[in-house]
Order: C-alpha cells, then structure tokens, then sequence
C-alpha cells in the first residue's frame, strides 16, 4: 500500500477554501482524508465539535503542543489553531491523501517536518470579491472582517513560496484543477519510484 500524499491548502480567510475542501471530500471520499484541527476560536453559528474543528481551551490546547499531539500549530487573528498528528498519520499509511486546511505559518512547518508536501494557495479572482463573500457570510463583525483583510494583505507576500496558485472562481473549475494537482502529484511519485526501477531491472546490466 501506498502511502498517502499530504496536500496543504492555504489562502485568504474567504477564499473559499473550506466550501472546496467539503465538495472534494463528497466527490472522493476513498481518496481522500480531510484534517480536522484543533483551536481556540469559538464556534461560528452552526459549527460542531468534530466536524469542522475541535474546539479546546487555551489550556487544553496548551497541553496538546506539550503533549507532541500537533504536527504544527500556528496563532491567527488572536486564537491557536492546530493539525493533529494522530489522524493526518493514520490515514496517509490507509493510502488515502491527507487534506490540510492551514494558514501559512502552519505550511511551513509543516514543510520543513515532510518537505514532499505538496503546497496550494488559493485565493478569489479579485480582492473586492474576498470582501464580497466574507460581508456575505454574515458570520463576522466589520472589526474582524477587517483584520482578516489585514491579514490578506500580510498572507499574500507568502503566496509565492507555494507550488501551486489556485484561483477560486468558479468552484467546479477550481476542484478540478485541485484533482488535476494531485493526479500530476501522483505520478510524479509513481514514476519516479516503480516505473524507473522496473526498467532498470529490465534494462540490467547493460550499459
Ligand atoms: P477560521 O477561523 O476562518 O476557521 O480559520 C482561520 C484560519 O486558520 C484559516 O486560514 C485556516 O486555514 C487556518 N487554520 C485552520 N486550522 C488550522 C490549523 O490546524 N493550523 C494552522 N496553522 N492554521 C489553521
């Protein structure tokens, strides 16, 4: 069994990140395995413990870093948020791609712990349409939305230091292009190990 690819998806708050990570786990639930991280934040209208995140105090979260229990943990806009170990390993050694949801400071150590991960960042066409869905989300005050666009503008310098840029216009189009990005992932990772090595073997010894 192959072990399974981790895919860390970052970009603007807005960006539509978490609505093409939910289409992408209903489309292919057997190849992949969506992260569920760990924070302080409160839960938004409708969320639940589990599904969307694990809702902790900051002790409780405080003891899972000390604990080893997080792969990387990062602070954003005043709250922790954080990628648990335990799942993210289980399910790539079950061969599954492992989806992780994370801001850029969780990218880079994430990185720098398996530099094969592959790296996306995902944004709105356009600035005035990231203000757009997040006014439209309803699920924000104007002082938070505001530091969310501060932290756009912080997050964007970053947005070059990923291998993929993926523009979010049109949702379909956007997995598509995401399923692409793994599918070409793929076979950068088979071809480099069993194809080259069974033609070596067959090719053996003579030079
Ligand atoms: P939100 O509060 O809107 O759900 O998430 C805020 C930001 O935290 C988003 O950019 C999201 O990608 C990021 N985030 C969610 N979970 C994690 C995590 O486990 N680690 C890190 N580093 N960032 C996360």
């Amino acid at each position: 069994m192959k072990k399974g690819l981790l895919i860390a998806v970052s970009g603007f708050s807005g960006a539509g990140k978490g609505t093409l990570m939910k289409k992408l786990m209903d489309e292919c639930p057997d190849d992949f395995a969506l992260s569920i991280s760990a924070t302080t934040r409160q839960p938004r209208e409708g969320e639940k413990e589990g599904v969307e995140y694990f809702f902790k105090t900051k002790e409780e979260f405080e003891e899972m870093i000390d604990a080893g229990e997080l792969i990387e943990h990062a602070v954003y806009v005043g709250n922790y948020y954080g990628t648990p170990k335990k799942f993210v390993d289980e399910q790539r050694e079950s061969g599954k791609d492992v989806l992780l949801e994370i801001e850029v400071q969780g990218v880079l150590q994430v990185k720098e712990k398996f530099p094969d991960t592959v790296t996306v960042f995902v944004t709105p066409p356009t600035i005035s349409e990231l203000r757009k869905r997040l006014t439209g989300r309803g699920t924000e005050d104007a002082e938070t939305i505001e530091k969310r666009i501060e932290r756009a503008a912080e997050e964007v310098r970053y947005a070059y230091d990923y291998d993929y840029l993926l523009i979010n216009d049109d949702i379909d189009k956007a997995i598509a292009d995401l399923r692409d990005i793994v599918s070409a992932e793929h076979q950068k990772e088979e071809n480099r190990t069993d194809v080259v090595k069974r033609l070596q073997d067959e090719l053996g010894g003579k030079k």
